[in-house]
């Protein structure tokens, strides 16, 4: 059996999941008319504290809505050079929106407010027209960290005084808040839209969840329709979510605890960078560049010994816990990792 720690997205949906899945009451989504789609959008919005919530297949699709739903073509967003919106959704943001990408760069995920501040566009003929920002919390390629909600509150305040809509990417939000020790709602007050993923450390199949108010969730939904995402008896997979946000979001701090865990067992390692302290979430990101070999040779080496990580940057290799990784398997880890370390000393 190997040990997967590329992502928490390879989590499989639990056993009351698939009992929920397989006695859903469904009907067309596309007509509104999915009881259990409906239910799931309704205790999502009551969770964030938001007017509305749309159910999207996955959080790329509900990244990019957002942005349809509160951009024009030309129009510019600031948002944090290591963000997943930015990063990792195949430019989109150009291609879909046609919109023009701000990057900060960000410490620990977190854009300076200064830079911010810098960076929104004043009324010159020149000028885009800056018309969100887009924040990450966890921030993903920071190693999960977690943004303070005194933070989102200073770029909110800021946005909203200049008439800037706020989106806030929470593909983890649920972690964020278990970090913070506070509710979703004290988080996402602070963005008119927050998206969510019920498929990653909740274990849920697939999609995802935009919240906000009305007027835009009802804009959301016909982008939705236009990328193809409005779907038909979806309660099928929305049973599984409703089982996700009920069951599954407590859980989340064992899995806080195991990347602790392991990073302060990989700390001591000769060869090996890591920072235990910002160990704040499910994710782990390990420098090996002082072994001498790369992240991707890294990751073979882990492979090969029964260990899945992902390689992240050139020296950089991930590791995300989640519901199915347990306390034995941190420690067969650590020591696989240790041998590692050991053969290229
Ligand atoms: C995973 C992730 C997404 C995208 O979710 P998918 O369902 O994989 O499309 C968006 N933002 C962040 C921060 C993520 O980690």
């Amino acid at each position: 059996m190997q040990i997967d720690l590329r992502s928490d997205t390879v989590t499989k949906p639990t056993q009351e999941m698939r009992e929920a899945m397989l006695y859903a009451l469904v009907g067309d989504d596309v007509y509104g008319e999915d009881p259990t789609i409906n239910q799931l959008e309704q205790l999502s919005a009551n969770i964030l504290g938001k007017e509305a919530a749309l159910f999207l297949t996955s959080g790329t699709q509900a990244n990019q809505v957002a942005v349809l739903s509160q951009t024009r073509p030309g129009e510019e967003i600031i948002l944090e050079k290591n963000s997943h919106l930015f990063y990792y959704e195949t430019g989109g943001l150009a291609s879909l929106a046609g919109v023009q990408a701000r990057t900060l760069e960000g410490i620990n995920g977190q854009m300076q407010m200064d830079d911010i501040q810098d960076a929104i566009r004043g009324n010159d003929i020149h000028y885009p027209k800056t018309s969100l920002i887009a924040l990450e919390n966890t921030h993903a390629r920071s190693g999960g960290r977690i943004s303070p909600t005194s933070y989102m509150n200073d770029v909110y305040t800021l946005a909203n005084n200049q008439g800037i809509s706020v989106h806030l990417d929470g593909a983890r939000i649920f972690n964020a808040s278990i970090g913070l020790g506070v509710p979703p709602k004290e988080i996402a007050q602070y963005a008119d839209t927050v998206q969510f993923c019920l498929s990653k450390g909740l274990s849920a199949p697939m999609g995802s969840i935009l919240a906000g108010k009305k007027e835009v969730i009802a804009k959301a939904r016909k982008w939705r329709k236009t990328l193809g995402g409005g779907t038909r008896q979806a309660g099928v997979v929305g049973a599984a979510g409703i089982i996700a946000l009920e069951k599954m979001i407590d859980r989340l701090v064992f899995d806080h605890e195991n990347a602790k865990e392991l990073a302060r067992k990989l700390e001591p390692l000769p060869g090996l960078n890591i920072d235990s302290v910002g160990i704040e979430s499910n994710i782990v990101i390990l420098s090996v560049k002082e072994l001498g070999i790369d992240s991707v040779q890294f990751a073979q080496l882990l492979k090969e010994r029964g260990v899945l990580a992902n390689a992240l940057e050139k020296y950089k290799v991930r590791f995300v816990t989640h519901r199915e990784i347990g306390e034995d398997d941190i420690k067969k880890v650590s020591e696989v990792i240790r041998d590692i370390t050991i053969l290229y000393q």
